[in-house]
């Protein structure tokens, strides 16, 4: 499971080394987005945390314990239809069934609300119809 929050982090834990406890305790896997973070002050990382879901709700707690604040990141995927040629790749990558083709059209259809942002279509897509944009929810 893929996860993007912001993580705010106060003062006096900019300098704790909890993103480093995340990967050793957690067993979570960040990718860094965005970081605005300097010494002696707050700083925010926009991140991507992947891991179960179990241990990824473990480790936000334990970020959330330590002063953190998290803030979950909308994603909005989207596709350019028009050059769509319905061949399904991308809804065997979507396995949130967000991305479905059936009777009794047999094309494409995009369901946002099911999306999980995962990003699975993005790479499955051999026309690389796939878009991604963030935004703080
Ligand atoms: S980002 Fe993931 S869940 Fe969303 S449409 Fe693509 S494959 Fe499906
Ligand atoms: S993989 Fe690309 S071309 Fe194929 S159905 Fe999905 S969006 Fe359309």
């Amino acid at each position: 499971m893929i996860q993007k929050v912001v993580l705010s982090f106060p003062v006096d834990a900019t300098d704790r080394s909890l993103t480093y406890d995340l990967v050793k305790q957690y067993d979570i896997r960040i990718n860094i987005l965005k970081a605005e973070i300097q010494a002696g002050k707050s700083g925010n990382l926009l991140v991507e945390l992947e891991a179960e879901p179990q241990k990824l709700d473990e480790g936000i707690a334990y970020l959330i314990a330590n002063g953190v604040t998290v803030s979950p990141v909308s994603s909005k995927v989207s596709y350019d239809e028009k050059w769509c040629i319905h061949c399904g790749n991308c809804v065997s990558a979507c396995f949130s069934h967000a991305l479905t083709i059936g009777a009794p059209d047999w094309k494409l259809h995009f369901n946002p609300d099911k999306c999980i942002a995962c990003k699975l279509c993005l790479k499955s897509c051999p026309l690389k119809l796939f878009r991604i944009e963030f935004a703080e929810s």
